[in-house]
């Protein structure tokens, strides 16, 4: 058939050459999927199952991405999501009914907190609020139409670490599901399947990012029931992922155990340069004695990330927390940790129901890349802003 050259804009005969090897994963964006007859066209989420029908169930970028995730976390499947957040909303359409009750720890991410009091409650599920240092207390508070256990470890700007095998063997023993937020593990400092965990979630922004550049979360499980579960419930609710952002997490992923490991050994300087000052009631890093659960933290994780909080003595007022923090100048003022920029956030938690009294005495850090000396040089003038 001969083309006029508006066709060639479209269907085109240019040959290149074949064979092109690259060590990157290419982008492969679309949303038409083509099949090969029309007898062949399905509307199947599941691609692994059928082979690729549509661009929301992922092109082959966003599936290596999930694949590369779930190899890290020892699962059987991962799907991912456009961010954190929607990996936690995720889980919860996917496998609650009206009438269901959750049981979700009071140091969860603020968020996840949010949506179960406002959205799932909407939708008549009912939930209960535990103390993360709980452990195999948790037994007391399961009801008979409990359905999910949320636990994060540590917790979000508390940092408790939570006694996760002692909550997943009361769980299991009334057929409860257990499901961890694993973000500042990475997926990768904290085992979740081996301690039991049923799904783990996490924010694919952070650590696997790490450049403080893309929104991506992942939810991973074992059981195949429950990705089936989970993969109709993502196909119903439409949330698809950009290519181009998997494939910056696929960049991520190549210097995520450099970057970690820098990041521990720094963060880990920062928080012992900070428990002996003055200043500081107490610093809130899983790898110090401190922090509630350290010794779950010792016990079962492998490392630590470069997110931890500081208690400051009481004294400074809200103004005088924010003139430490307005103070430094490597450290940056923003959500989304785990980039290569330091981080500082003042939280005023008191308003949180059931949080520990440090009102707004805390701070959260995320270190980054930067020099450690030059981060302690950066907070020494910063801390002596504070009243004695
Ligand atoms: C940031 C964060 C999330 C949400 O991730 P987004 O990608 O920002 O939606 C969930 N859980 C934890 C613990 C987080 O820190």
């Amino acid at each position: 058939m001969t083309k006029s050259w508006k066709t060639k804009l479209i269907h085109s005969d240019a040959k290149i050459p074949e064979g092109y090897r690259s060590l990157t994963t290419p982008v492969y964006r679309g949303s038409t999927t083509v099949f090969p007859s029309a007898a062949a066209v399905r509307d199947t989420w599941d691609q692994y199952r059928v082979g690729y029908t549509y661009g929301l169930y992922g092109t082959p970028t966003v599936l290596e991405l999930a694949a590369r995730v779930c190899e890290l976390e020892s699962g059987t499947h991962t799907i991912l999501t456009p961010g954190g957040q929607a990996a936690i909303s995720l889980i919860n359409l996917a496998l609650l009914h009206t009438g269901d009750h959750i049981l979700i720890p009071t140091s969860v991410y603020f968020p996840n907190r949010k949506l179960t009091t406002h959205l799932l409650a909407r939708f008549g599920v009912t939930s209960t609020f535990y103390e993360p240092t709980i452990g195999a207390g948790i037994a007391a508070l399961i009801q008979e139409n409990t359905r999910l256990i949320w636990t994060e470890s540590p917790g979000s700007i508390t940092m408790e670490v939570q006694d996760l095998p002692a909550i997943v063997a009361a769980a299991h023993a009334r057929n409860v599901l257990v499901v961890l937020d694993n973000t500042w593990s990475a997926g990768v400092l904290f085992d979740a399947f081996a301690h039991g965990v049923d799904i783990t979630m996490q924010a694919l922004t952070k650590y696997i990012g790490g450049h403080s550049d893309l929104l991506l979360g992942s939810v991973s499980v074992r059981d195949a029931a429950l990705y089936q579960r989970l993969g109709a419930a993502q196909q119903n609710i439409g949330c698809a992922v950009s290519p181009d952002d998997c494939s910056l997490a696929l960049r991520g992923l190549q210097t995520l155990a450099v970057r970690l490991s820098a990041i521990e050994a720094s963060a880990l300087t920062v928080a012992k340069w900070l428990a002996a000052r003055r200043e500081v009631e107490s610093v809130l890093h899983p790898a110090l004695p401190s922090c509630p659960g350290h010794e779950f933290w010792k016990r079962d994780f492998l490392g630590s990330s470069g997110v931890f909080s500081i208690v400051l003595k009481p004294g400074p007022s809200q103004e005088q927390v924010f003139a430490f923090i307005d103070a430094l100048k490597l450290f940056k003022v923003g959500y989304s940790w785990a980039g290569v920029t330091s981080l500082a956030v003042a939280y005023d938690i008191g308003r949180i129901p059931g949080r520990p009294p440090y009102d707004h005495r805390i701070v959260r850090l995320s270190i980054g890349l930067e020099s450690t000396d030059d981060l302690l040089a950066d907070l020494e003038p910063a801390l002596q802003k504070l009243p004695a």
